[in-house]
């Protein structure tokens, strides 16, 4: 089990004991808790985590790839950004075929952060190719500060943006994680408890 937390690559180890789900109240407890045991791989579901930056959602993708991990899954977890490099990496040196073996044999394959950056037509094209790929015989968890309907900015061409949008979101679980910025809460409490005078 420790090999496969390895190889998920997980950015940080965050599990739900440390979630505080009162603070996103647009997450449902009970729904996420389900997809952690896990039945949605074998239904090869997908799922998508949508929501600002710092409300979470690279922290419940940990919890949930953690989870599923401990029940035996093959989880790999990367950014969007890093993917695309890597298969662009892969094609110039004619080892593309190897990699997108290796990223089939993930159950889960969980990107994160789709949205921050824009890709090249071909980087594009090749991050198309992977979730095309998956479509209805394994599951993909993405997370993105977007919504849908601003994926077009990412990828060139409508209507790749409409075929993949219409291949991940067929059978997928939906979450829209709006709030504060986690982050930023914690952020102007640490300086409300130093100065008790400041931000009252
Ligand atoms: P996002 O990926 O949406 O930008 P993160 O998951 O990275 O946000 O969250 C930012 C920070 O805030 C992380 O340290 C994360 O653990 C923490 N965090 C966010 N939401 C919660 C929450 N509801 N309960 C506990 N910690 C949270
Ligand atoms: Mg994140």
């Amino acid at each position: 089990m420790a090999g496969r937390i390895r190889a998920a690559t997980f950015p940080v180890l965050k599990d739900f004991d440390t979630f505080d789900f009162t603070a996103t109240p647009t997450l449902p407890k009970q729904k996420v808790l389900e997809l952690a045991r896990g039945e949605w791989l074998e239904q090869h579901f997908n799922c998508c985590l949508l929501g600002a930056s710092g409300t979470g959602k690279t922290h419940v993708a940990s919890a949930l790839g953690l989870a599923l991990c401990r029940l035996g899954k093959r989880v790999r977890f990367v950014t969007a950004a890093k993917l695309v490099t890597q298969l662009e990496a892969a094609q110039q040196q004619q080892r593309l075929d190897r990699l997108l073996f290796q990223l089939d044999r993930a159950d889960l394959l969980i990107v994160d952060e789709l949205g921050y950056l824009s890709f090249s037509r071909a980087g594009a094209e090749l991050l198309f190719q992977v979730f095309a790929d998956r479509y209805e015989r394994r599951s993909l968890l993405i997370t993105s500060n977007l919504p849908f309907g601003e994926w077009a900015s990412l990828f060139p061409g409508e209507r790749m943006t409409g075929a993949l949008l219409d291949r991940l979101t067929h059978r997928c679980h939906i979450f829209e994680m709006n709030g504060e910025s986690y982050r930023f809460r914690e952020s102007m409490k640490a300086r409300k408890d130093k100065d008790p005078k400041k931000g009252k």
